[in-house]
């Protein structure tokens, strides 16, 4: 015995395609055997049955329905899976040879274009990495939008600035060349899951003029200088190695991919992933929810288009004033202009996403539903140029000019596409339910009204029938196995004229068919084969017209989504009083009156004390920030850097006014926290992170540093954090905010030019404090922690023991001996009689504490 034809055909599939679990189209089912089966069973939880195969052993053999094959496949996938989807090319018939097979696709966590499995307001990136000894490149592109983009990497920090690259991308998958892969996957990031591992591809992909003569071919131009890419190696291997990867997976052209935007380094403010994680740009430490960072405030977009675009705007900052303006003046515009801001925002409600639409066409895989979307969001088009007419920003025109009508495919669409395809998720299969529309096209009409008529002319021969015969329940039933049948129930059996032929005895009836039944069937059955065969070609028809305009609806969505974008920052900009920053050119400033916090005055259930803020090249590069704990200092030092990336993404500021300088990098050194997947320790992550900024960072740097040296012994730390900042003072220069609470570090005011001391001011009130939030020149001697203890409810017996030893300990001149209570400033004395009055003792120390917050606020309220 040996093998059966279909089994040998499967491990010839197979063969090719060892790296993937392939699923073997069986009929109604796509089917998985040996390891595959094994491997699948347990990570989708099918039972694992077996097949004759003509072997001794029976195929190990699992299977899954072909109509929800996409939610496994998204499941393998999201297990770092590859799923060839091996098709039936042919209809089965009986007698005949095989059926014919073949892998139509290969699915990738990079690759998905079903746009189901995806999340809409994310990209859904492949990166293509290309890493050797002298410098690196990495590629990355989204299929179903056709983004693709393309950066290079040189000098000493290659491997860092790639990861860093990386993070902020958050690719699906990830490909590389055989160096990348073996540093990307030693490294913790991947061991840690924050990067997916690197995926192998062969060597030969990333060969120069392989990759070279990919991307000319994907383009269809002689020479990629048009592409920024030129004669770059690096570049043209990363590039042409994720092309020839989308090309073997997809198995088709990839017409929505005509571009590489090549990033340069220069043009973008460099955030590293620290940052990024630190200020809660996207995602909050905490949880990794989008609420409470800063794009949660931001994004008032209302297109999927327009949230994508400004996550990415986030998370790259420009670094060019020209670029920055361009962007602030739309916004700026905007602002002042309510009415075309709000009539815009409520036309582009309506448009939905076209970029992914036009991945669809490019891909293959529009529905009728789809075009229905198009063809409502299109129909916006000229509204929104009308509202961008005779507008004065430069932006603004530009997207002006870059909206197309489409009155073609608008009119094709609407002639061709039944509306209510908008509901359903027809798919474009034989059988399935109609999609065009009656009066498009006369051949199909006369088909269907056949079909319609056959249906008709058998309710006449039921009428007919039961008259001749006089069998009153006689009635005509259709079955997929007979057709169409006449049905006599058993008492009427002896009526039946001769000429009915039996088909079928069942209990209570019995089935008939006649010649002239036979003949309509067979009329009706013609005419619906016709009618679905004729519906597919024209819809194959629509499709390739649509193909013809991919263009023009990519360039056409990439303008909707800036829009999108400037009207949310324009509505957060007005919803929440922020003001334009200006970026002079020649200024090295960082100016800042009454800032704000951006999401902390969100959330917070206290009103927002503004602070102001000046940071220079010379006087005042560095603060020295002091303070109790709680004061506010992290939230006041986060919020400049928030200001700063604020600006500098095109956005308006939380602010009464600032004046902002180019910042080339934003470097934050923030909290205490191990890393053991990292295997690093708090002090060892805290060094880390001081190591990257001390390398990295430049005079137009701005620098965040909440705490250093405290993971360690006060003196070891102390040291430490005396040293980084005379050395961030002295030679890097950076503009930088040292929060601490190692109040001896303030005495660098009096030693280095540049260093200024700055505190935040609280009030001491019978033994607990008011936290005033304002931030004024001069240092605090005393951090409070043991009152601050005492608020968040730690048992009094501690930190009555504990206020005793620190006693001790400044008695016996150990630390915090020289307290200046001058810093504390006293108590007003309207505030003092009230809080008099009050039994404090009677409250919770959170109580006590809200009590005196708020009156303290009501009592400055009356000051000012
Ligand atoms: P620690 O030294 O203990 O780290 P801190 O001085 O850094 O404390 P923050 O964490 O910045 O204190 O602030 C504590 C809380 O105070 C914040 O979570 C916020 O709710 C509130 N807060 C901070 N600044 C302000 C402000 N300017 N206006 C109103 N509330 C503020």
């Amino acid at each position: 015995m040996g093998l059966s034809p279909m089994m040998g055909h499967y491990l010839q599939i197979k063969e090719k395609y060892k790296d993937c679990i392939v699923f073997y189209r069986l009929g109604d089912f796509y089917e998985m055997f040996f390891d595959d089966a094994v491997k699948a069973s347990e990570l989708l939880e099918l039972t694992l049955t077996g097949r004759d195969c003509g072997l001794e052993e029976r195929a190990p053999m699992c299977g899954v329905p072909f109509h929800a094959a996409d939610e496994y496949i998204a499941k393998l996938v999201g297990f770092g899976e590859k799923v060839a989807i091996c098709e039936q090319l042919t209809e089965p018939q009986k007698g005949k040879e095989l059926v014919v097979r073949d892998v139509v696709k290969v699915v990738t966590a990079g690759t998905l274009t079903n746009t189901d499995l995806i999340d809409e307001k994310n990209n859904n990136y492949l990166a293509s990495v290309y890493l050797e000894s002298e410098g690196g490149a990495l590629s990355w592109s989204d299929l179903t939008t056709g983004d693709f983009y393309a950066k290079n990497f040189s000098g000493k920090d290659v491997l860092s600035d790639i990861f860093n690259e990386l993070v902020k991308i958050d690719p699906a998958e990830i490909i590389g060349n055989s160096m990348a892969r073996e540093v990307l996957n030693a490294s913790p990031l991947v061991n840690s899951r924050i990067l997916p591992n690197v995926r192998y591809v062969a060597e030969s992909e990333y060969e120069h003029s392989l990759a070279r003569a990919v991307l000319e071919k994907q383009f269809n131009v002689a020479s990629l200088v048009p592409f920024g890419v030129g004669d770059n190696d690096l570049l043209i291997r990363s590039s042409g190695a994720l092309i020839s990867y989308f090309i073997t997976t997809q198995k088709s052209v990839l017409a929505n991919i005509n571009k590489i935007n090549v990033e340069n380094e220069r043009d973008y403010m460099m955030l590293d992933y620290t940052a990024v994680r630190n200020l809660e740009l996207v995602r909050t430490l905490r949880d990794n929810k989008k609420y409470g960072s800063l794009l949660w405030v931001l994004d008032k977009t209302v297109t999927c288009m327009g949230a994508r675009k400004l996550q990415n705007w986030m998370l790259s900052p420009l670094n060019d004033i020209d670029a920055i303006n361009y962007r602030l003046d739309a916004v700026e515009y905007l602002f002042k202009d309510n009415l075309t801001r709000t009539s815009l925002r409520d036309i582009l409600k309506s448009v939905k996403d076209i970029k992914r639409i036009s991945g669809k066409i490019s891909n293959g895989n529009l529905l009728p539903k789809d075009c229905i979307a198009l063809m409502k969001s299109l129909e916006n088009m000229p509204k929104i140029k009308f509202s961008l007419s005779g507008l004065s920003s430069k932006f603004l025109i530009d997207i002006s000019s870059d909206i197309y009508l489409f009155d073609d495919v608008i009119s094709l669409i609407k002639n061709s596409i039944h509306d209510d395809s908008e509901s359903s998720n027809v798919k474009v299969k034989k059988g399935e339910i109609k999609y065009i529309k009656d009066g498009y096209n006369s051949e199909l009409d006369e088909f269907r009204n056949l079909s319609t008529n056959g249906r008709n002319v058998i309710a006449d021969i039921e009428k007919k029938e039961r008259e001749a015969t006089g069998i009153k329940n006689l009635k005509i039933s259709y079955n997929r196995v007979f057709g169409y049948y006449i049905e006599v129930t058993n008492s009427f059996k002896d009526m039946v004229p001769y000429e009915y032929i039996r088909r079928q005895t069942l209990t209570n009836c019995e089935r008939y068919v006649t010649e002239e039944l036979k003949e309509i069937e067979q009329k009706i059955f013609s005419a619906e084969e016709k009618s679905r065969e004729l519906e597919l070609k024209l819809y194959a028809e629509v499709k390739e017209f649509l193909y013809k305009y991919i263009k023009e609806l990519q360039t056409t969505s990439d303008a909707i989504a800036s829009l999108d974008v400037l009207l949310s920052l324009s509505t957060v900009a007005k919803e929440n009083n922020y003001v334009k920053p200006n970026f002079v050119l020649d200024n090295d400033n960082i100016e800042i009156i009454d800032g704000r916090h951006a999401v902390v005055e969100k959330v917070s259930k206290q009103h927002f004390i503004p602070n102001d803020t000046c940071l220079d090249s010379t006087q005042c590069r560095a603060m020295i920030i002091t303070g109790p704990n709680m004061a506010g200092k992290s939230t006041y030092m986060r919020q400049v850097a928030l200001i700063a990336i604020l600006g500098h993404i095109g956005s308006f500021v939380p602010a009464k006014q600032a004046n902002l300088c180019l910042v080339d990098k934003v470097f934050t050194r923030i909290g205490a926290s191990d890393s053991l997947i990292f295997n690093q320790s708090t002090f060892m992550v805290e060094m880390s992170e001081m190591a990257s900024i001390i390398n990295g960072a430049t005079n137009k740097s701005l620098l965040i540093l909440d705490e250093i040296g405290r993971g360690t012994s006060t003196y070891d730390g102390l040291s430490i954090a005396w040293a980084i900042m005379e050395y961030l003072v002295n030679n890097i220069k950076a503009k930088t905010l040292f929060a601490t609470h190692y109040h001896e570090i303030t005495e660098l005011e009096n030693i280095l030019e540049g260093v200024k001391n700055y505190k935040v001011t609280v009030k001491e009130m019978q033994g607990t404090i008011i936290f005033l939030r304002k931030i004024m020149r001069g240092s605090a001697n005393r951090s409070f922690g043991i009152e601050v203890a005492e608020l968040a409810g730690i048992d009094k017996a501690v930190t009555q023991r504990a206020k005793h030893v620190l006693k001790q300990l400044e008695k016996s001149n150990i630390s915090q001996n020289n307290v200046n209570t001058n810093d504390v400033i006293k108590p007003k004395s309207e505030i003092e009689n009230i809080i008099n009055d009050l039994d404090i003792n009677n409250l919770s120390p959170m109580q006590a504490f809200n009590v005196l917050c708020d009156l303290y606020e009501k009592v400055s309220d009356k000051d000012e």
